[in-house]
């Protein structure tokens, strides 16, 4: 009765463990999440005003498809100054947050039976959103001792005639890693000789830790620069994941084409949020640093924590808010009397004895390890470790 492709795709593996956290909350029960997907910090109030500012007003009419000029422009220079990358606004569409963002390009870019390159570990939504648009997501794992990036050969070893495009997801959720200006080289002469687009999601990039820095795939050289859609947007970086504001840059040919998908779907994105955004972008950046610090202090407990439970481990993250954890050492122990074969009965076991919610890798192709997101108080990041390690120590 319903379209196969509707019915071919999963449901987000977050949700079940967070159905049952959620279940258990409802009843009661004292439980520790790590699922949070976003900031736990409010939108910074000069952003929030902008909002407020733009109802009162008027500002609540529809805007151009492709989002306002000025904020087009502020996008721009945002792009010239973080990145040194030169578009116009003409290269920028704006769109109801970075996911609708990467939907559109898939929309734009994709043919029936075309073949995307998904380096995993992944984030959840890419392979389902390329299966929306009748494309062939095409899993591509990477080794952990490569920290999860993807090299030329394992690339080399995906790639068929039917091969469009390649996803970049740096800083990575889940695995937190940033690539390297060496190694993004390396991609980029790859994409560039095979004539491949790279989808270059960066919604992380001002979540990154200690001395790395972040780089766009796109700003190696105009070759590279043609064939990249840098994704973007203002959720993560200021905590406005309601707000839903992404966008994406790329060549003009491709930004009307996906400017005409979105005029015909949703339209504009929100007007007052599209002010929002501009207030983001040209304010003060004093909350970006404010937040990411609060973030850095996290993720060094967190690791330092991991590495002091007996069985259990985790490669530092580099940016982003969520650290995987290796709990493949567990698989075949028990806890009172259920043995733990794979990373969804650690989850579950964790949940169901200590009330302790983490995300199973399995649905992010990553079945040997589970994910804590950071994006939560220290307390809780203590207290939800503190349970963790009583956890590992009952297994037998
Ligand atoms: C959160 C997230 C997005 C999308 O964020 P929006 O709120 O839609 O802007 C895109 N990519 C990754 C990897 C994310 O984690």
């Amino acid at each position: 009765m319903f379209a196969k492709k509707a019915l071919s795709i999963s449901p987000s593996p977050t949700l079940a463990i967070d159905a049952l956290a959620k279940k258990m909350k409802s009843e009661g029960v004292d439980v520790v999440g790590f699922g949070a997907g976003e900031p736990d910090f409010d939108t910074p109030e000069h952003i929030r005003d902008a909002g407020i500012r733009a109802i009162t007003d008027g500002y609540t009419k529809y805007t151009p498809a492709a989002g306002s000029l000025e904020l087009q422009q502020a996008i721009c220079k945002k792009l010239k100054t973080d990145n040194g990358l030169d578009y116009s606004p003409a290269e920028i569409v704006i769109s109801n947050g970075a996911k609708h963002s990467l939907t559109n390009i898939f929309a734009a870019i994709l043919d029936p039976g075309d073949e995307v390159i998904v380096p995993a570990p992944y984030w959840v939504s890419y392979p389902e959103m390329v299966k929306l648009n009748d494309g062939v997501p095409v899993v591509l794992p990477t080794r952990a001792e490569n920290r999860f990036k993807a090299t030329v050969k394992e690339l080399t070893s995906a790639l068929t005639v039917k091969t469009k495009a390649v996803v970049l997801n740096s800083p990575s959720n889940p695995t937190g890693q940033v690539y390297s200006g060496e190694e993004l080289q390396a991609v980029a002469r790859f994409a560039v000789e095979n004539n491949l687009f790279v989808v270059s999601d960066e919604i992380y990039e001002k979540l990154i830790y200690g001395e790395i820095r972040h780089i766009s795939i796109a700003s190696l050289g105009e070759e590279i620069k043609k064939m990249t859609i840098v994704v973007n947007g203002v959720s993560k970086t200021y905590a406005m994941t309601g707000w839903r504001i992404g966008y994406t840059a790329c060549d003009a040919g491709l930004a009307k084409i996906m400017g005409n998908i979105q005029s015909h779907a949703t339209s504009n994105p929100n007007s007052m949020a599209q002010k929002a955004a501009l207030a983001a972008l040209e304010g003060s950046q004093e909350c970006v640093q404010t937040m990411r610090e609060a973030f850095a202090a996290r993720r060094d407990f967190m690791v330092k924590r991991i590495g002091d439970l007996a069985g259990l481990y985790c490669i530092e993250p580099e940016g982003a808010f969520y650290v995987l954890l290796g709990v493949n050492k567990t698989f075949g122990r028990s806890y009172r009397g259920t043995v733990l074969k794979n990373c969804d009965d650690f989850a579950s076991a964790l949940l169901e004895n200590s009330q302790v919610a983490v995300v199973p890798g399995s649905g992010f192709g990553a079945p040997d390890f589970v994910r804590l997101s950071y994006a939560v108080s220290m307390e809780h990041i203590s207290k939800g470790l503190d349970r963790i390690e009583t956890f590992v120590k009952e297994l037998r």
